[in-house]
């Protein structure tokens, strides 16, 4: 095992180390932004950081990226200190603007010779290869994507079944309720299966639906807690959820740890620690995503 993983004991599944990407030996699952809406900064965000959504799994044979908020800067940077770059996918869970803000600071984008797919869901409305291109032009941006230098591919998730495997992963996905839709990801290699589900308004009638089974046994459920309960009696069809519901799913659902993520962007760190002792009444093993969080 290399150095950087020397000192861990991978039966632990939640570290608070910030590792660097691992190619070679066992996949690894990193947090990389758990921030909900717009990032942000100052010493009361220091623990659990301001960058937005981004995760990845590592394998011998590629990395994985969901979501391509601030989060992604730093896993970029990291990539760019290995001397060859893995073939990337970044799979998109939606395209409001804290999940694909980073895209145009994700700097293997401008190595020549880097392949990067961009995925999302093809049942969305708008023209989303469209929609990136966009925003990361003039005179949202001075250069265009196509001049970035790598290939830079955009595909379709596939219309049927709802799954798929690359770099030896095995790929769900499901709606979640939120406006303009998200998709929950399930990323299975080994003994892992993680659920993300980054942007969902949880409550009795998802939870119910199909979205239980979806999270059904899973090792990892990452999920929506942007709101207290109090908070979120006034928001309504805003597309978040609050952490009791996701503590009801967890137990529900029988996953073995949960993840509180998308924190709302007032939420200091001594708040986020109290709605996880709140939430492990319900659901002992609950955590909350931080920036540089290695799940396993
Ligand atoms: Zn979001
Ligand atoms: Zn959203």
């Amino acid at each position: 095992m290399v150095a950087y993983l020397e000192g861990f004991s991978l039966k632990t599944i939640v570290s608070n180390a910030r590792v660097k990407v691992n190619m070679e030996n066992e996949p690894t699952f990193t947090i990389h932004g758990a921030r909900g809406t717009m990032a942000v900064s100052g010493r009361a965000f220091s623990r659990y950081g301001g960058e937005t959504t981004c995760f990845s799994l590592a394998t011998r044979q590629g990395i994985l990226i969901v979501d391509a908020g601030t989060g992604i800067i730093a896993l970029g940077d990291q990539l760019m200190r290995q001397s060859d770059l893995p073939p990337i996918t970044i799979m998109f869970t939606h395209l409001h603007l804290d999940h694909v803000i980073g895209l145009p600071l994700f700097k293997p984008l401008y190595r020549k010779g880097a392949s990067i797919t961009l995925m999302a869901d093809p049942h969305r409305k708008e023209n989303w290869p469209g929609c990136l291109r966009t925003l990361v032009a003039p005179p949202f941006w001075p250069l265009d994507l196509w001049h970035f230098g790598a290939a830079i591919r955009f595909q379709p998730l596939p219309r049927q079944n709802r799954r798929m495997r690359t770099y030896g992963v095995e790929i769900a996905w499901h709606p979640l309720r939120h406006p303009q839709q998200c998709l929950a990801y399930r990323l299975g290699i080994q003994k892992h299966s993680v659920v993300i589900a980054t942007d969902n308004e949880l409550d009795a009638d998802t939870a119910n639906g199909g979205f239980t089974d979806f999270c059904r046994g899973a090792s990892v459920l990452i999920a929506d807690a942007q709101y207290t309960t109090a908070e979120y009696f006034t928001k309504h069809g805003w597309g978040h959820g609050t952490w009791a519901a996701c503590a009801r799913l967890a137990a529900t659902a029988g996953v073995g740890r949960l993840i509180l993520t998308h924190h709302d962007r007032r939420r200091q760190d001594a708040q986020i620690d109290r709605l996880v002792r709140q939430a492990q009444r319900i659901f002992p093993a609950t955590h909350a995503a931080r920036s540089g969080m290695r799940v396993y």
